[in-house]
């Protein structure tokens, strides 16, 4: 492993300045910064990213780890862990995909030190908590020199490892609307073994009294996808098991798996994105009855 730099600025201001130099005066140099580290750690001790400095971004007086209401949205802080999202009483009541999938990530030890934020910024395309933040609508918020941003989630992810944040802005905020109206919402996931590896498929649905099926995946392609069902099919409880296979089926043509890795052949995750797919339909409207 490469030498590296640690760096614990206190104020958003030294931070921004840290990424902008790595710390060293040098414009452009490669300075990343550090939440939990559970990812970034990883990364720079199998080479796969060498920085000259990590900008931890726990000590940021500005960064909360507060989940709270503010102007109409639920604001989740940048420093907020998984461990943090799953105790939480509104997350669990009003966003319980997001709480199911905080609570599949890794193990206990992860969680508490896993971020939200850094789940995002990893941009794994198979991220849990991903999938259910896009079936409720979230945005984030981000900062850097430039001044703050609002980025609908959808439009932060490009591919595997590669977001639109611009280099040295740091994410500060996730921002959920809150619920217009009863709604039964779902995480579901295929994975080899459970708080070691990643999910071969991850799904998030929420159906709402509006009749709109909201449904998210990962690990299905480069990047988690979104596709919304206004047709009434997925969300009228009549409808057969076939005609919403079928519905499934159209939704989901632009999966793309990459090709068989040790986790799962292409065919395996496809075939796992329709049967996670019909069982989240069903359990958003047993949640949406309840
Ligand atoms: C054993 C193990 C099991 C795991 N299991 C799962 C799992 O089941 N599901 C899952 O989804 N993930 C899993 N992970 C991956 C990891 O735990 C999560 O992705 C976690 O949420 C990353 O958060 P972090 O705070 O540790 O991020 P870090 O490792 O600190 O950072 C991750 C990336 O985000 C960037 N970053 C962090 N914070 C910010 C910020 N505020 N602004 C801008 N960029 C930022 C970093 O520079 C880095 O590129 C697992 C990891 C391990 C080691």
């Amino acid at each position: 492993m490469r030498a590296f730099a640690y760096e614990r600025p206190t104020s958003l201001a030294d931070a921004l300045a840290l990424l902008a130099t790595g710390g060293d005066g040098a414009l452009g140099s490669d300075a990343r910064p550090l939440a939990g580290g559970t990812d970034l750690i990883i990364r720079i001790r199998d080479g796969s990213i060498r920085p000259a400095s990590v900008v931890d971004v726990k000590g940021i007086a500005e960064f909360s780890r507060d989940i709270r209401v503010e102007d109409g949205w639920l604001r989740i802080g940048a420093r907020t862990t998984m461990t943090d999202l799953v105790r939480d009483d509104r997350v669990q009541r009003d966003y319980a995909a997001l709480a199911e999938a905080a609570s599949y990530v890794g193990s206990v030890q992860i969680r508490n030190r896993a971020t939200l934020a850094g789940n995002i910024c990893n941009a794994s395309p198979a991220a849990d908590t991903v999938p259910a933040l896009l079936v409720y609508g979230a945005q984030v918020v981000t900062v850097g020199q430039g001044g703050r941003r609002t980025i609908p989630l959808d439009d932060v992810f490009v591919r595997s490892g590669v977001t639109t944040l611009l280099p040295g802005e740091l994410l500060e905020a996730v921002e959920l609307p809150l619920p217009g109206g009863p709604r039964g919402s779902v995480h579901a996931r295929r994975t080899r073994r459970r708080g070691h590896d990643l999910a071969s498929v991850t799904l998030a649905c929420s159906i709402g009294l509006d009749g709109v099926t909201r449904i998210a995946y990962g690990s299905v392609g480069p990047r988690p996808l979104l596709v919304v069902d206004e047709t009434g099919v997925l969300s009228d409880r009549a409808t057969s098991p076939a005609a919403k296979a079928a519905r499934l089926d159209e939704l989901f043509v632009a999966a793309a798996p990459s090709p068989t890795s040790m986790r799962a052949s292409p065919e395996y995750r496809l075939a796992m994105l329709r049967v996670l797919g019909l069982r989240a339909v069903a359990a958003s409207h047993e949640r949406l009855r309840a």
